[in-house]
């Protein structure tokens, strides 16, 4: 596949949108700047951090479709105890402005690489997989199948509860959460942590997809192993690790 050129700009802040009570999605107008990147890949952004005067450069996901062309979504979950995550989901606000270089990274995908794709994420892993998702429809590629399979910690912890809803709706794609610390009553979703059950049971013809995993390492190779033993070909499996 053809790289994207690499970019570096300064955007501002047009929209902060609290998503869960510890994650927000920073919506930066980019009209003006050619930027142009693959559904997956990711940004590198400046942070100021004023309790030391440092500037922290931190990875973060693109949430948005490439086909919206004047907007770029970010969604970040506060990490306790971190610094750049802090300082994004409580101080950030409208026309803030930041530093911002990319795309990079190879865990991507496009309608070339393959119809059948199974998107695995957890947490904040679901922000890639999100723009893969609203590319898929934005762009009506109705021809493609595509399940997501996202665990979060609890109800209120869903990140694009009612866009996954919607997205749900669509024939084409497949959308199961999973709840692994409570579930309010009445939930009719999944629960406990993603395994083997419950790919076995969501995903048709098992080595047949392409695989997208992201989330915190551990997750990762977790979800990694579960699929070799699934017999999916090493070959059809991209992860993201977000440590
Ligand atoms: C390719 C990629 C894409 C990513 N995309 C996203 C995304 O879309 N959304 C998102 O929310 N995140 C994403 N991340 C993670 C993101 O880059 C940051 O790592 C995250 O926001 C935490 O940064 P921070 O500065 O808040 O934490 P840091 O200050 O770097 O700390 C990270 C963690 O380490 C702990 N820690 C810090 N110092 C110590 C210490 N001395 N001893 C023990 N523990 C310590 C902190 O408590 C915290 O939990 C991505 C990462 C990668 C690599």
């Amino acid at each position: 596949m053809e790289r994207k050129p690499l970019r570096e700009f300064v955007a501002p802040v047009v929209k902060v949108i609290e998503e869960t009570p510890t994650t927000k999605t920073l919506v930066f107008d980019i009209s003006g700047v050619e930027f142009d990147f693959y559904p997956g890949q990711y940004v590198m952004l400046k942070v100021p951090y004023p309790p030391t005067g440092e500037e922290l450069k931190r990875a973060y996901s693109i949430a948005s479709s490439p086909l919206q062309r004047n907007r770029l979504e970010l969604t970040i979950k506060r990490k306790e105890g971190g610094k750049a995550s802090v300082i994004l989901t409580t101080q950030v606000k409208e026309g803030d402005r930041f530093f911002i270089k990319g795309p990079y990274g190879k865990f991507y995908w496009t309608e070339e690489l393959s119809t059948r794709i199974v998107l695995i994420g957890a947490g904040s892993g679901v922000v890639p997989l999100m723009s893969i998702l609203r590319y898929i429809r934005d762009k009506g590629l109705h021809n493609v199948r595509a399940t997501l399979l996202v665990s979060y910690t609890s109800y209120e912890e869903i990140i694009y509860r009612n866009e996954l809803e919607e997205l749900s709706r669509h024939s084409n794609i497949k959308v199961r959460i999973t709840l692994t610390r409570e579930a309010p009553e009445g939930w009719e979703g999944l629960r406990g942590r993603i395994n083997a059950d419950m790919i076995l049971r969501e995903v048709e013809d098992i080595p047949a997809n392409l695989y997208y995993l992201c989330g915190p390492p551990a997750f990762v190779d977790d979800m990694k192993e579960l699929l070799l033993q699934l017999r999916v070909d090493r070959k059809q499996i991209k992860t993201e690790r977000y440590d």
